[in-house]
């Protein structure tokens, strides 16, 4: 059996799907059931059909592309990711999966390989939080780890429900058919770029990923009392961006003594009302970003934070409210996938090396139902979710050359 990735297509394509967007080239903007988003959609199914896949479409969206294998009922092999994109983003982020897992499937059809599990390709409904607020979407309805009640009291940016925006996309049935049964993947296996410089630093080709970091984020509501900048005494004041400076410190104080690399925290978001010079700000709006991979110490950062919420409140007479957005848990990657993956790699003379996803990623859900594993490409300078984003043609060819000799392990 010789596999054979045709490059040309698959970077052609790459660029082809970059010219969706609602930015000028090279930055891509594809922001989830825009008509730009749909398109794009839509030329992406095209070339599944061209494939010879059949295609399913759940009610958030989400798009099963399945090549069926010898045994119609065993359980399905997955790979796939996301094409949306952030405002202002690059051509690879969840494209690669895409597209590469599809060139993998045309190179195992050309190849002559008859799967006896059906292979099929995932296009996940919102991956980045831009309209909805919240990231992955799509894979957390499939896992079950955010439900059909919850996920209809979202609202896009405009105030729309999620309801509204996703029938007027074309999506319909319900969202509480949109859970996979238990069992549904044998196994599922994500290729994306790194969103780091790691792999090119230690010049490795591939990333075989281990484990995925748990994310946990938070919006922090600081209340005080505004005034004017002159006439209020400093003994007197109860400044709330003054309070939030202090929080802000004590949690990067928290993750940098945690003890470990890979405790990371951000305040990304700072909104100060009503933000005149020459006015004391009443009110300011944290946005919190808190990860790790160890779940326990990812949580120690979140109790600092709220004794440090309390300590502030008390000694500045100003209110502080807490909202917990998501909190979910770390994942290992099966070993048994990462296992295979690497056998491809030295079947086929790829350096790699085993990391830890830093970022979250459609598979950290999945892994709620389903063993998963990832593969990671280099990409320049670890640039991501910017327009100068890059990966090589020949790094995007080894990622999907392993992932096609991969899933026909798995699904044999
Ligand atoms: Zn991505």
């Amino acid at each position: 059996m010789k596999i054979a990735i045709h490059h040309e297509r698959l970077n052609s394509e790459i660029e082809a799907l970059a010219a969706f967007s609602d930015a000028d080239p090279p930055a891509v903007t594809r922001v989830v059931f825009t008509s730009t988003d749909l398109r794009a959609r839509a030329w992406v199914k095209a070339r599944c059909e061209d494939a010879g896949l059949t295609i399913r479409q759940d009610a958030i969206g989400n798009t099963f592309a399945r090549w069926v294998g010898s045994n119609p009922t065993a359980p399905v092999v997955g790979t796939g990711s996301h094409i949306d994109a952030i405002p202002n983003a690059g051509k690879y982020d969840g494209v690669t999966g895409v597209l590469g897992g599809l060139e993998a499937i045309r190179a195992l059809q050309g190849a002559g390989v008859h799967p006896r599990h059906s292979i099929e390709l995932l296009i996940f409904t919102s991956e980045e939080p831009t309209r909805f607020g919240i990231g992955c979407l799509g894979s957390r309805l499939l896992a079950g780890t955010l439900s059909a009640g919850a996920a209809k009291k979202l609202t896009d940016n405009d105030g729309t429900s999620i309801d509204e925006v996703r029938r007027k996309a074309g999506f319909s049935g319900e969202l509480e058919q949109v859970m996979l049964p238990s069992g549904y993947f044998k196994a599922f296996v994500e290729l994306h770029i790194e969103q780091g410089a790691l792999l090119e630093r230690e010049q490795k080709h591939l990333g075989l990923v281990e484990r995925i970091a748990a994310p946990a984020s938070l919006r922090v509501l600081i209340e005080g009392a505004g005034g004017h900048a002159g006439g209020v005494l400093m003994s007197d004041r109860r400044d709330a961006l003054c309070a939030a400076a202090e929080i802000v410190l004590a949690i990067e104080h928290a993750a940098r003594s945690s003890g470990a690399v890979d405790t990371v925290a951000t305040v990304g978001i700072c909104d100060v009302f009503p933000g005149a010079v020459n006015s004391i700000p009443a009110k300011v709006r944290l946005g919190v970003d808190i990860r790790d991979t160890d779940l326990l110490r990812r949580d120690r950062v979140m109790r600092v934070l709220d004794e440090v919420c309390h300590a502030v409140s008390a000694k500045r007479q100003v209110s502080i409210h807490s909202e917990l957005l998501n909190a979910d848990a770390p994942t290992d990657c099966a070993p048994a996938i990462v296992a295979t993956l690497a056998q491809a790699c030295e079947k086929h003379g790829f350096t790699f090396l085993p990391v830890t996803s830093r970022a979250y990623h459609d598979s950290l859900f999945i892994s709620q139902i389903a063993p998963v594993a990832m593969l990671f490409i280099p990409c320049r300078n670890g640039y991501s979710h910017r327009p100068d984003e890059y990966a090589s043609p020949e790094d995007i060819t080894r990622g999907a050359l392993v992932l096609a000799e991969t899933l026909a392990t798995l699904a044999a």
